[in-house]
């Protein structure tokens, strides 16, 4: 039986109730985090702490649990027999049930909170060979700096991106390629690698300051800026990144072929930096 978190509770999944009422419905008021267990450890979690609280603070919603998601996602593992497994924890925090106005409840009612745990396989053929993807129009609104469940744009942007073949859709801003639906991306163009700056039109990945620190670390040239989309001939390599697929290669953006279809020396360096990463930490 799958056992979930529920408003300070762990309990069957299948008895979690969710009001109609709730903002998070209704809305798409809420915000979520995603981490990723490596049989033994959560990367990074303190980040992903920060950011959840970031997340909570930028649409004012008063959740006063934040420091105990690490143990919250501790738990789940334990109660769902996932600790020996690679897994990913869900977390959402919405701002509540209240009877339906755009103006936030008041008085205040508490948050809905809500995570549950997953086993997966990792997709180790796109991770090694590389994977290709299109290029859209970024329809999304303007504080994507924000975690916020409302993904809609993501969602259909994706779904276009899955129906043509493709894995993954990133986005095009005022002629700047901004980030993935669920990724952020990386270029390296003439040996320096190249990433949108964080601001309201990109999430702060987790995993894409991880990047840049191991980046850095292994001297290799980086400016935080955004690559123009008709600079496209002047890619080297490109890869994109998030907290469950860790680096996966670019080996064609949006119908141009990059290097020769295969993963690039830089991307390739920094996908083993990463590797050594995780196994240090794990001793
Ligand atoms: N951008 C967007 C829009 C995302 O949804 C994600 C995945 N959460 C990322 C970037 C990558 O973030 P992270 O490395 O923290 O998973």
């Amino acid at each position: 039986m799958e056992i979930a978190y529920f408003n300070g509770k762990f309990i069957p999944k299948e008895e979690v109730k969710i009001s109609p009422d709730d903002r998070g419905f209704l809305f798409g008021d809420g915000i979520y985090e995603v981490v990723r267990w490596y049989e033994g450890f959560f990367y990074d979690m303190n980040s992903h702490v920060t950011r959840l609280k970031r997340s909570l603070r930028e649409l004012r919603i008063n959740w006063d649990d934040t420091d105990k998601f690490p143990t919250i996602a501790s738990e789940l593992l334990k109660l769902n027999k996932l600790e020996t497994q690679p897994a990913m924890v869900y977390l959402q925090i919405t701002r509540g049930a209240a009877c339906r106005t755009h103006s936030f409840p008041s008085p205040q009612v508490s948050p809905t909170s809500y995570a549950y745990a997953w086993g997966f396989v990792p997709d180790r053929k796109s991770e090694e060979n590389g994977t290709k993807v299109m290029m859209k129009d970024d329809i999304r609104w303007s504080r994507c700096d924000i975690k916020s469940v409302a993904l809609l744009a993501n969602t259909i942007s994706y779904q276009e991106a899955r129906e043509n073949g493709l894995n993954e859709c990133i986005f095009v801003r005022n002629g700047l390629i901004t980030e993935g639906s669920h990724s952020n991306i990386f270029f390296v163009i003439d040996g320096t690698l190249f990433t949108h700056p964080e601001s309201n039109f990109v999430l702060s990945g987790i995993t894409r300051k991880n990047i840049l620190r191991i980046a850095q670390d292994s001297g290799i040239k980086i400016r935080e800026e955004a690559v123009q989309e008709n600079r496209i001939r002047f890619i080297q390599e490109a890869f994109i990144t998030n907290t469950s697929s860790e680096i996966t290669p670019v080996i064609e953006l949006g119908g141009n072929s990059l290097g020769n279809g295969l993963p690039g020396p830089v991307t390739r360096l920094i996908r083993e930096k990463f590797e050594a990463e995780l196994k240090a930490i794990k001793g």
